[in-house]
C-alpha cells in the first residue's frame, strides 16, 4: 500500500465508494476535485461492514466502468484493492460507540464497525487532507466524524447532499434490485419525508403522530419500515419534537431491497 502515498502530491482529498458509481458519487467526486491538487476515488466492496445475510456476493460490481465514470468526473488516482489486500488476516477493528447504537447500527450489527475500519484504514493508506461523504448515509457520515474527532485523525470532513432521480428516489447503487412495481412506489419515501418536513416548521405540530402517520402510510403501500424517526442531525438521537436543523430519517424494505434517505430540517 505504500506506492498510494508515492501516487499523491501537494493537497490530496478522498472519496471513498464501494463502486456501482452513480451520479451521487460522481457529485462528491466532482466537489472534492474543486478542493485539492490530487484526488484520490476508492472503489472497494467492504466485506466488513455486510452482515452474513446481507448483499456482498450480488453487489453490482463493474471496475471498468467506474474507473472510466471516475476519471472523467476528475479522478486523478484509482484505488481499488482485493479483499485481501485490505484484510489479510482477521482484522483489529476501530468500535465507534454510542452513535452506532440506533438506526442502521441496531439493525445491521457490526456494521459500523466494519465502516470506521475500512475508513481508518483508508485514511491511513491514502493520507489525504480532506475527505468527503454523502448526507444520503446520514448515520454513517455521523460515525465517522465522531471516529475522527475521538482519535485525532488528521482529517478534514465535508458531507456533500444526496443526489436524486427526477421523482425524488435518492440515487443507490441498490435501486437496480428494484423491480419495476417497486420502482414505482419508491419515491413515496422522499414524499413522506417531505410531508413531514414541511409540517415540522409549524410551531406545536405533533411530530410524533405525523411520524406514524408517515410510516403508515408507507406500510399500507406494501414497505416494511424499519424506522421513520426525528432525530439530531449531528449524533442521531431521538428527538420528540423538532429543533431546527434536526433529519427526518427513513429506512424501508421493498421487495428485498433495503432502502434509506433523510431529509433535514430548515
Ligand atoms: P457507497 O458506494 O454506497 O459506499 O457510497 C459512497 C459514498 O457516496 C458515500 O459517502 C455515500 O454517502 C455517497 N452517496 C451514496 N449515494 C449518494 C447520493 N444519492 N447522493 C450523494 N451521495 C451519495
Amino acid at each position: 500500500m505504500r506506492e498510494m502515498r508515492a501516487a499523491t502530491t501537494g493537497t490530496t482529498a478522498l472519496v471513498p465508494t464501494m463502486g456501482a458509481l452513480h451520479e451521487g458519487h460522481l457529485s462528491l467526486i466532482r466537489e472534492a476535485r474543486k478542493k485539492c491538487e490530487t484526488l484520490v476515488v476508492s472503489l472497494f466492496v467492504n466485506p466488513t461492514q455486510f452482515g452474513p445475510a446481507e448483499d456482498f456476493n450480488r453487489y453490482p460490481r463493474d471496475e471498468t466502468r467506474d474507473a472510466d465514470l471516475a476519471s472523467a468526473a476528475g479522478a486523478d488516482v484509482l484505488f481499488a484493492p482485493s479483499p485481501e489486500e485490505m484484510y489479510p488476516r482477521k482484522t483489529t477493528v476501530v468500535s465507534v460507540k454510542d452513535i452506532p447504537d440506533r438506526w442502521e447500527g441496531a439493525l445491521r450489527p457490526g456494521h459500523f464497525d466494519g465502516v470506521a475500519t475500512v475508513v481508518c484504514k483508508l485514511f491511513n493508506i491514502v493520507s489525504p487532507d480532506l475527505a468527503i461523504f454523502g448526507l444520503k448515509d446520514l448515520q454513517q457520515c455521523a460515525v465517522i466524524r465522531r471516529m475522527v474527532e475521538d482519535l485525532d485523525l488528521p482529517v478534514e470532513l465535508a458531507f456533500g447532499p444526496t443526489v436524486r432521480e427526477a421523482d425524488g428516489l435518492a440515487l443507490s447503487s441498490r435501486n437496480v434490485y428494484l423491480s419495476a412495481e417497486n420502482r414505482r412506489l419508491a419515491p413515496a419515501i422522499y414524499r413522506e419525508l417531505q410531508r413531514c418536513q414541511h409540517l415540522f416548521i409549524t410551531p406545536g405540530v405533533d411530530a410524533e403522530a405525523e411520524l406514524k402517520n408517515s410510516a403508515e402510510a408507507l406500510e399500507a403501500m406494501g414497505m416494511a419500515v424499519d424506522y421513520f424517526d426525528l432525530v439530531s442531525t449531528q449524533d442521531l438521537t431521538p428527538r420528540s419534537q423538532p429543533v431546527p436543523g434536526d433529519s427526518i430519517i427513513a429506512a424501508v424494505r421493498l421487495g428485498g431491497t433495503r432502502l434509506i434517505d433523510n431529509v433535514q430540517l430548515a
